[in-house]
C-alpha cells in the first residue's frame, strides 16, 4: 500500500492535568486518523506560558498512554519554536502583510470591542507593541466534516489577527497554523469552541499560500449551557484508576457506544472497536452536549 496521506494531532495546552473534555479531543482526534491509516501526533501547545503548570505536560502524556493513546513520532514543544515563529512573522512585516499595534485591551474596548484597524498606517516601532496581520478580506466560510458549511460572522474573528502580543508572546491562532504546517498536519479535529478561530486560521493559510487542513469540530462537554468543561470551570482531572471506564464514557459522549461495548476489557481493544467504528459524519452537529461530570453515564 502506498503511504497513508492523512496526519492528525492532539494539542493539548499544558495548564493542568486532562478533564473530561481534553479526554474527549484526544480519542475524536485519535479514532478519526487511526480509522483512515493516519498517522496521530502529539504537541504540546505551551506557548502562553504564564498560563503553563510546570510538570503537566508529562501528566497529560502519562495519561494519554494509560488510556492506550500511543502517539507517532516525537511529542513536539511550542515552546522550543519561537526563532521559526518570529522568522514568519519578520516576513509578513516586510511584506507589509503585518503591523505593529499599539492599541491595549482597554483601548478596543472604550470603542466598542472590536478592533477596527487603528494603526494600520501608522507605521509603529516594534517596541512594546502586538504585530496584527492585516486582514483585507477574511475567508468566513468553510466547510466542516461534522458541522457542515460554516459561515463565521463573529467579528472578532475577523479582525486583524494578533500574531504576538504587547508582552511579547505569540499568539494562538499564529502558532497553530504554523505548526500544523510544519508538520505536515491534513486533518484537524477539535472543540467547537475553536470553530469561530478556524475562520482566522483560513486567513492565514491564505495569505502563507498554503493548503489548508480539512476540520472537523465536535460538539464540547458542558457543565450548563455555554460553561464547557475546562480548568477555569474546575473539571475534574481524569482518573487514573479507572482508564476503561473513562473510554467508555467519552464513547457514550460521542455517541459511538453500543451495548457489545461491555463486553470489551481493555482500552486497547475498546479503542481497536472505536476505531473500526468510526464515522466524523455521525457525530452530533451541535456546539455542545451536557454533562454531569458526578454521575453515570459520565
Ligand atoms: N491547544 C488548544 C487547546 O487546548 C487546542 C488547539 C487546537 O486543537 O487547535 O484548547
Amino acid at each position: 500500500n502506498p503511504p497513508s496521506p492523512y496526519i492528525g494531532r492532539f494539542a493539548p495546552s499544558p495548564s493542568g492535568p486532562l478533564h473530561f473534555g481534553s479526554l474527549v479531543a484526544a480519542v475524536a482526534s485519535y479514532l478519526d486518523a487511526r480509522s483512515q491509516h493516519g498517522k496521530w501526533l502529539v504537541r504540546i501547545e505551551d506557548i502562553d506560558e504564564p498560563r503553563c503548570v510546570p510538570g503537566a505536560d508529562a501528566v497529560i502524556l502519562r495519561t494519554l498512554e494509560l488510556h492506550h493513546l500511543y502517539w507517532d513520532e516525537r511529542v513536539s514543544y511550542q515552546s522550543n519554536q519561537h526563532s521559526r515563529y518570529q522568522t514568519v512573522i519578520d516576513s509578513l512585516l516586510e511584506k507589509q502583510r503585518a503591523y505593529y499595534c499599539q492599541c491595549t485591551r482597554k483601548i478596543i474596548r472604550a470603542s466598542g470591542g472590536i478592533y477596527q484597524g487603528t494603526c494600520r498606517h501608522l507605521h509603529l516601532p516594534a517596541a512594546g507593541n502586538a504585530v496584527r496581520l492585516y486582514v483585507d478580506e477574511p475567508v468566513t466560510l468553510f466547510n466542516d466534516r461534522i458541522q457542515g458549511e460554516v459561515i463565521v460572522t463573529d467579528a472578532h474573528a475577523l479582525e486583524d489577527t494578533v500574531l504576538k502580543r504587547r508582552d511579547g508572546l505569540f499568539s494562538y491562532n499564529l502558532v497553530v497554523v504554523l505548526d500544523d504546517i510544519y508538520q505536515g498536519v491534513t486533518h484537524v479535529v477539535r472543540g467547537y469552541d475553536l470553530l469561530t478561530t478556524t475562520a482566522a486560521h483560513l486567513t492565514l493559510y491564505r495569505l502563507l499560500n498554503t493548503k489548508p487542513p480539512e476540520y472537523a469540530h465536535f460538539p464540547v462537554a458542558a457543565m450548563l449551557p455555554g460553561h464547557k468543561l475546562s480548568k477555569q470551570n474546575h473539571a475534574r482531572a481524569i482518573g487514573a484508576n479507572t482508564p476503561l471506564q473513562n473510554l467508555h464514557k467519552v464513547l457514550k459522549f460521542l455517541t459511538l457506544w453500543k451495548p457489545e461495548c461491555a463486553t470489551i476489557g481493555s482500552c486497547e481493544a475498546l479503542l481497536a472497536w472505536a476505531t473500526s467504528q468510526w464515522d466524523s459524519k455521525k457525530l452530533p452537529k451541535k456546539a455542545e452536549i451536557i454533562v454531569d461530570q458526578h454521575d453515570s453515564p459520565y
